[in-house]
């Protein structure tokens, strides 16, 4: 794959969650984070990349790897390439006027199809405010280790506010709330075990250019969702503005790096590298590009 083809690929430096995160952690990873990631071998890739280019089965599209119109896979199979079970739900919101092939969120799609959906804005679910959460960093945001918290508050507004209104059940409510433990007392949230336990379900990504995210986030339906941000991660794209700190995210980083902090936080197993292949295609193409760099500036004589 040239430059050239990798920029129809991912032209353009639209492909952002445009995560604005405090540049003061300077962590090692962060100097190279796609370094020793466990990731599946790229010769499927490498075979892909030499063929070329191929019409994608369903829209005739021109294609490398996938499809970013039909989310199906062109040169490659199913087989091939790793498919990732994630320990929660994402979404990831998109902007009608955002040009699918500049995002990577088609990556979580391809790589996690089951747990992985895209939505187009307008159409977005409504959410639950008790057991969803939005990766954006706004005032309010919290972070990662901070969501059970503060979910588990939310639900326990939920319970009071339910108090509040006539109901049959008031009584037996009012009785469990009126312990001093109440808010531990099982039989308080014992209507969803699953929950309880960990009350997150499902995490909400915007893919979008900055303005349009703004757009977006102020949609009433997200309004009052709790929002999260990410510690700092050093973005790896390729692309990305020079005006714009590295700090800023693609989707799938944004992605990738939630859910390693999500399972630091939560999971009682050790991280051992489980969605590493969320950054597959895109360490990939990370690398093509810097090789390309690389010998471009070889060629000018600046190496
Ligand atoms: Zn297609």
């Amino acid at each position: 794959m040239s430059l050239d083809q990798d920029q129809q690929l991912h032209s353009g430096c639209h492909d952002k969650t445009t995560l604005c995160l405090d540049s003061s952690d300077s962590c090692e990873l962060a100097k190279h984070p796609l370094q020793g990631l466990k990731l599946a071998s790229h010769k499927v890739l490498e075979r892909a990349q030499q063929t070329g280019r191929l019409r994608c089965s369903k829209c005739g599209g021109s294609r490398m790897f996938f499809c970013y119109t039909c989310c199906s896979l062109v040169g490659v199979s199913i087989q091939e390439i790793p498919n990732i079970k994630l320990p929660v739900k994402i979404d990831i919101i998109k902007h009608p006027n955002e040009t699918d092939g500049k995002s990577t969120a088609i990556h979580a799609k391809i790589l996690a199809p089951s747990d992985a959906t895209i939505y187009t804005y307008p159409c977005i679910p409504e959410y639950e405010k008790d057991k969803v959460v939005l990766v954006f960093p706004g005032s309010e945001a919290v972070s990662v280790k901070d969501i059970q918290r503060c979910l588990g508050d939310r639900r326990k507004m939920k319970l009071h506010d339910h108090l509040e209104e006539p109901h049959p059940k008031r009584l037996k409510i009012e009785e469990v709330e009126g312990g001093t433990q109440a808010a531990k007392n099982p039989e308080a949230e014992a209507t969803d075990e699953k929950s309880k336990v960990f009350p997150l379900q499902r995490v909400v990504f915007i893919d979008s250019t900055w303005n349009q995210t703004n757009k977006i986030i102020t949609d009433e339906r997200l309004q009052g969702l709790l929002q999260v941000e990410l510690k700092t991660r050093k973005t790896c794209f390729w692309r990305h503005q020079k005006d714009k700190p590295d700090t800023y995210l693609s989707t799938i980083e944004a992605i990738y790096y939630f859910l390693l902090e999500f399972h630091q936080s939560f999971l009682v197993q050790e991280y051992n590298g489980e969605y590493d292949n969320l950054l597959f295609f895109y360490s990939y193409l990370h690398s093509v590009i810097n090789k390309a760099k690389t010998s471009a500036a070889k060629c000018r004589g600046q190496l």
